[in-house]
């Protein structure tokens, strides 16, 4: 990557540097875990303190969430523990609710489960931004009673149960038009949340109906509602199209230039005039950069994206760089050379690639002052996208250029995942979690509601 020369703050030597970072998931913990091993000794001297402020105690790796969801991955694998990753950081469980960059400081809300929040200020010298994106919403009448959403792990389990339940459900009642209300899942949302999980629990149901007197795959119905015209808009339109045609070619009623107009009732309403009774409603209708970013007097963009330079330092008022502050991310602007100039699209190839040069680009500047060398510019190598679509079938793109399909996309899909998780503990336990699944095929049981214990299941399908 090409160095470049930019205007950095000299940072006053005589204290140690406060380095706060904002966000521990993709491109907040790999920006720690980076700095962590690039100031060991700095950090262990106490010339330096890193902190790492995230609501939750762990990062959660979306991209296999949906393989949580389909029984092949055990829930607690695609979630990486920040203080055993990072031991030489500070890490606090709390939000962030407010910066005021100009005066180097933050403020944060610290709650325990049931307590009332207890604010913090915290003062920095230089700012990490990756509070990420938070899930886009839409006011659809019925979808807060029906929808659910697919972006933390205890959805993915809920959904996973709650479909078991519905196939369970299916068998044994006596009422047709439960029993096709139980059969029929909707996902609002053709991004990689929605196309994952849809693909991967139809993959699950497929198998699970074996098991199931009168009722076969060929009864179960998936739709999958997207309101622009192409799927997967965050990968490339060549590997949206082949996974579009995958889908179809399993009999997903895939409706494009189609948004839900109503879920009232249970009763799912589409713009193109069709309506018909489903119990499974799942939102993934996109998201939008993580509104904390309007709490700050950082400059954004139209979306709401954090501007920045390819330098991954935020964008000043001048036109260059604002000393002190980095971001990275799906909260970041960050220009895509390969896509003229128009902002990265928010995935993790790109979370993980700036987390990277971010760390280096900061430890150049704590060196070397107003006028280091060496502050390279974001460089994306290109695009390796992967989908899978259940076991043993994937799309992929491989860095040459070539389109995979089937189990080689999906070994490939598998591989490139292993290799981008934070945590070498948990690539172990999710290898292991695929050899079991390999010898024993999937587990296939709904595990009830156990947020709940004590409340009776609903023995008719409605709720108790
Ligand atoms: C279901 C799903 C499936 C996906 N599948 C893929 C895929 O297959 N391939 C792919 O490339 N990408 C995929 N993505 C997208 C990918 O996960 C994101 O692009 C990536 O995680 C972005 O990294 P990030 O660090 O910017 O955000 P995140 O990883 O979301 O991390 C942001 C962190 O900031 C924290 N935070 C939020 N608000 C605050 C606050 N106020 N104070 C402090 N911390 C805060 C959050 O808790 C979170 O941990 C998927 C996303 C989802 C939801």
């Amino acid at each position: 990557m090409p160095g470049r020369r930019r205007a950095i703050e000299p940072i006053d030597r005589r204290c140690a540097i406060r380095i706060l970072i904002v966000g521990g998931g993709c491109a907040g913990m790999s920006t720690a875990l980076h700095l962590q091993r690039g100031l060991r000794e700095r950090l262990r001297r106490g010339e330096v303190h890193l902190t790492l402020v995230e609501p939750q105690a762990y990062l959660t790796y979306h991209p296999l969430l949906a393989e949580v969801a389909a029984g092949t991955i055990d829930p607690r694998h695609v979630v990486v523990p920040l203080r055993r990753e990072l031991t030489e950081c500070k890490v606090l469980t709390a939000r962030i609710t407010r910066i005021e960059h100009a005066s180097r400081r933050a403020w944060a809300d610290a709650a325990g489960p049931g307590e009332p929040p207890a604010p913090v200020e915290l003062h920095y010298d230089v700012l990490v931004l990756a509070p990420g994106s938070v899930s886009r919403t839409a006011p659809v009448p019925g979808l807060a009673e029906h929808g659910r959403g697919f972006s933390t792990v205890g959805e993915a389990v809920g959904l996973r149960n709650h479909v078991l339940e519905q196939l369970d459900l299916a068998t044994t009642t006596r009422d047709p038009a439960l029993r096709q209300a139980a059969l029929t899942f909707v996902f609002v949302g053709a991004g990689y949340a929605g196309v994952g999980a849809l693909a991967e629990l139809e993959d699950m149901a497929r198998y699970a109906v074996r098991g199931h007197h009168h009722t076969t795959p060929d009864d179960l119905r998936w739709v999958l509602v997207e309101a622009t015209d192409r799927i997967l808009t965050e990968e490339s339109p060549e590997l949206a199209a082949h996974t579009l045609a995958e889908l179809r070619e399993r009999n997903v009623d895939v409706r494009l230039r189609t948004t839900l107009e109503s879920a009232a009732g249970g009763v799912m309403a589409l713009s193109d005039g069709s309506r018909f009774a489903a119990r499974t409603l799942v939102w993934t209708a996109g998201v939008r950069p993580n509104p904390l970013l309007r709490d700050t007097d950082l400059p954004l963009d139209t979306a709401g994206r954090v501007r920045c330079l390819p330098t991954l330092q935020v964008l000043g008022p001048d036109g260059r760089a604002l000393p002190g502050a980095w971001a990275a991310g799906d909260g970041a602007a960050v220009p895509d050379p390969h896509a003229d100039g128009a902002p990265c699209a928010p995935n993790a190839q790109h979370a993980f690639a700036q987390a990277e040069l971010l760390a280096a680009n900061v430890l150049v500047a704590l060196d070397g002052g107003p006028h280091a060398s060496g502050i390279a510019e974001y460089l994306p190598g290109p695009p390796a996208c992967s989908t899978s679509l259940g076991l043993g079938r994937a799309v992929a793109h491989t860095r040459g250029g070539g389109r995979l399909t089937g189990r080689r996309a999906w070994w490939l899909h598998r591989a490139r995942h292993l290799r981008r998780l934070p945590s070498g503990e948990r690539r172990v336990r999710i290898l292991v979690d695929w050899a079991l699944t390999g010898l024993f095929s999937r587990e296939v049981v709904p595990i009830g509601r156990p947020e709940q214990p004590d409340r009776p299941e609903p023995a008719d399908g409605r709720p108790v």
